[in-house]
């Protein structure tokens, strides 16, 4: 097994591991890596470094291909298919074989057809317990936005030298809650809030990524606004310490204006503008509660 980059062991480590990972980059080394990380999380004596031990029973079977947790997809010529992805939801819902973690391994996810990657979503949104996913591809923006948005997201260098970049899509989820409790503010601050999806070139990540990201996360917001106007049952938004800007009704206006702006984003249209005219629009709807 390949040596692990030192963002993934520290982050298998610390405990600290996520239910899917979206490992992008070279192709060279992106199974051997997603394997390595797999041997990781199955390792029943992981080391202090966050390094699979190579000696357990996991370990060993991991390495012989023969580990019953450890479930390995790839494309079934040219695509991974939704008959491969709801197999998983079979094999999610099974217990582990050995008591402990299970890891599913999807190679190419980007190769996804969207109902596979719409079924894989399901069960991505309420991952069963001790399951991991680990999905590889070689760019991020080449998956579905909802998908990339419940990954962790790493992206590898070329070489061991440099390490990989983790990249938080919190960070996102943070922004879109950052715009909502803007829209009572004045128009100036949404406008330099779109401002800032320009300079946003950390990590590579492309600006139309990024955006997308960030409507999905807004997107997410009104619905579950809508949601609450409508059952008047909080419990959700109350978790994601969201504080709900409108009534029910507006929230679903909204969350069209923002599904309407996910389509015109894949049109090469300038971005900012884009957010300028999205943003004016909800404050409007949120002033005037329609
Ligand atoms: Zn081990």
């Amino acid at each position: 097994m390949v040596k692990l980059f030192p963002a993934l062991t520290k982050a298998v480590a610390s405990g600290q591991i996520s239910h899917a990972w979206l490992l992008t980059g070279n192709t060279g080394i992106l199974t051997e890596q997603a394997m390595s990380l797999a041997q990781a999380l199955l390792c029943t004596d992981l080391q202090v470094s966050g390094e699979a031990c190579g000696n357990c029973t996991a370990c060993r079977q991991v390495m012989a291909g023969n580990s019953a947790d450890l479930q390995v997809i790839s494309p079934e010529g040219q695509s991974v298919k939704i008959s491969q992805t709801r197999r998983l939801k079979h094999y999610a819902a099974l217990e582990s074989y050995s008591g402990s973690r299970q890891v599913i391994l999807i190679l190419e996810a980007h190769t996804m057809q969207v109902a596979a990657a719409n079924s894989l979503l399901k069960i991505l949104e309420e991952p069963p317990h001790n399951v991991y996913f680990i999905l590889t591809a070689p760019v991020g923006d080449s998956l579905l936005p909802t998908i990339l948005s419940r990954c962790t997201w790493v992206r590898l260098p070329q070489t061991l030298e440099a390490d990989a970049v983790i990249e938080d899509n919190a960070e996102y989820a943070k922004k879109a809650r950052e715009l909502v409790a803007k829209l009572n503010g004045d128009a100036s601050s949404l406008l330099l809030f779109s401002q800032s999806f320009k300079d946003d070139k950390k990590g590579g990540l492309s600006v139309r990524a990024a955006v997308r990201l960030f409507l999905q996360e807004l997107l997410g917001i009104f619905r579950d606004m809508a949601v609450l106007g409508m059952v008047s049952e909080g419990e959700k938004l109350l978790k994601q310490k969201i504080t709900p800007v409108c009534n029910g009704g507006t929230a679903l206006k909204a969350a069209l204006e923002i599904e309407n702006s996910q389509s015109l984003l894949e049109q090469n249209i300038n971005i900012t503008l884009l957010l300028d005219v999205l943003f004016l629009r909800l404050q409007d709807l949120v002033k005037k509660q329609v």
